[in-house]
């Protein structure tokens, strides 16, 4: 990254006080940049936020983990490395809860608002953005809910196409825990590469399976989520309370595939299908599902060969805004085409809290960047959060899916432990390691506090 000069101060106009937002903003005026800061609450509510805070955390109270042999432990290392603001706030607004960083949401968002109100840097605006920011430099980060009137002006600049209202994810295990005793590579009718993983259920695997996810404990969806039904997206187990047999007639079918170990055709099948380049990750193809966390753990388990798989993804159903990020953005997150408009949070594809911030962190550092007339390197593909950029710009499949930070995104070790744990290490020391060299090459002139 080249260039180190002082920018004048710049005016930039962050949309969306939320996690992204807020982290944003807090980042770009610590930086010597004057912030205007536009949030729509209290004035006009989303369906999930219930005040008037910004970076209101709207469901679970946790940031999840903090070990150093988990990918959110080595993205909060990350961002430590990066100095979060919001990553400070949520540890001195920690509650106990053994390695997760739970926090007491209140205490959290109050700090928050509280930094941002008193920032001299920061101008807050409480209104409703209804238009695409015109002033430029500008970051959006209005999240999964983002107000119906700025949806639709994005999807009149970007293409309805290109501009998605809900998720559908279906879980991710990791290649290596897959048993592939069991699990055999084809593709129906032998047509093409066998690209596809089937795990083989017979017929009393099979009605186990349907049985037990039938009883499987659910998340209720919220009454604005129940629209995802309708737009062709059916969890697995409402497919499933069809009929005994709807499965296996729907993604579960078996036909064009043989078994090599029984020489028959299955009674039913679960595809895998490869969701990284180099096939360190698997998605369950059809399986998005609304089963609550631990459920999908216990009932995934019980498809052949994936009884001790490691689920790095777990399948939900949500409303959401967000873009086709591999199409419209380029490397700094910022519009195609559209000048200094950056996109952050939840819009750009990633899940999560700690994913979301850090994507505000990513932009407020690629703005200054630009300010500054350096040219923008993102983080590495080494590091989490670099890894995930990478995954959200170039999914390799073309698909695009919201996706959280996990091993499966980062190339594989050049001579990896065989013990897991260790392994798991291993991945975040390199990362971290890369993520210190990113940062000292940053041409940052006034280091955030
Ligand atoms: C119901 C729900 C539950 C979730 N639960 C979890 C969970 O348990 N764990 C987890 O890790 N992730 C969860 N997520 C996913 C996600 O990580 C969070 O939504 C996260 O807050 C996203 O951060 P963000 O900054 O992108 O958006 P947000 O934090 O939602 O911030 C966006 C901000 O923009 C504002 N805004 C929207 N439109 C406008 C506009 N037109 N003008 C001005 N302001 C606007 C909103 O009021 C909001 O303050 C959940 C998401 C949803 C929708």
């Amino acid at each position: 990254m080249a260039g180190t000069s002082e920018p004048a101060a710049a005016l930039i106009t962050v949309v969306g006080g939320g996690l992204a937002g807020s982290e944003a903003a807090l980042q770009l005026a610590d930086r010597g940049h004057r912030v205007r800061l536009v949030e729509m609450r209290p004035r006009r509510m989303t369906p999930a936020h219930r005040s008037g805070e910004l970076a209101e955390v709207v469901c679970s109270n946790s940031f999840k983990s903090e070990r150093a042999d988990t990918a959110s432990g080595g993205l909060k290392m990350e961002l430590e490395i990066l100095g979060s603001r919001l990553l400070a706030f949520a540890r001195e607004a920690r509650v106990p809860a053994g390695a997760a960083l739970a926090l007491d949401r209140e205490a959290f968002a109050d700090a928050v608002t509280r930094a941002i109100d008193s920032h001299p840097g920061i101008e807050l605006v409480r209104e409703e953005q209804q238009e695409l920011p015109r002033e430029r430099p500008s970051i959006v980060a209005t999240g999964p809910l983002t107000s119906p009137a700025l949806h639709e002006a994005i999807a009149r600049e970007v293409g309805e196409e290109a501009l998605f209202f809900y998720d559908a994810i279906a879980p991710s295990v990791l290649f290596d825990s897959i048993d592939r005793e069991v699990v055999f590579a084809a593709s129906r009718y032998d047509k093409g590469e066998p690209d596809y993983l089937n795990c083989p259920l017979n017929r009393q695997e099979y009605e186990s399976f349907v049985q037990a996810l039938l009883a499987a404990e659910r998340v209720r969806p919220k009454d604005f989520e129940r629209d995802a039904y309708f737009a062709g997206c059916m969890p697995i187990e409402a497919i499933a309370e069809g009929g005994p047999e709807s499965l296996r007639f729907g993604p579960m079918r078996p036909v064009g595939l043989r078994d090599p170990r029984t020489g028959r055709r299955p009674w039913a099948v679960v595809q895998l299908r490869r969701e990284t380049r180099d096939g360190s990750l698997y998605g369950l193809v059809g399986f998005q599902t609304q089963l609550k966390h631990p459920e999908q753990k216990r009932v995934f388990s019980m498809i052949p060969g994936l009884e001790h798989a490691e689920f790095v993804r777990l399948g939900s159903l949500h409303r959401n805004t967000y873009l086709n990020t591999p199409h419209l953005l380029d490397a700094a997150l910022r519009l195609k085409g559209a000048g200094e408009l950056y996109f952050a949070g939840q819009m750009i594809g990633c899940e999560g809290y700690v994913e979301s911030l850090a994507t505000g962190l990513v932009a407020a550092l690629a703005l200054d960047v630009h300010l500054r007339g350096g040219s923008w390197e993102p983080p590495p593909r080494e590091t989490l959060l670099g890894a995930l950029l990478a995954y959200l710009r170039e999914p390799p499949l073309g698909r695009v899916s919201p996706m959280n930070v996990n091993f499966g995104l980062l190339p594989p070790l050049a001579d990896p432990p065989r013990a897991k744990r260790e392994r798991k290490e291993a991945y975040v020391e390199r990362a971290v390691e890369a993520m210190r060299r990113w940062r000292d090459a940053l041409p940052t002139v006034s280091r955030p506090r």
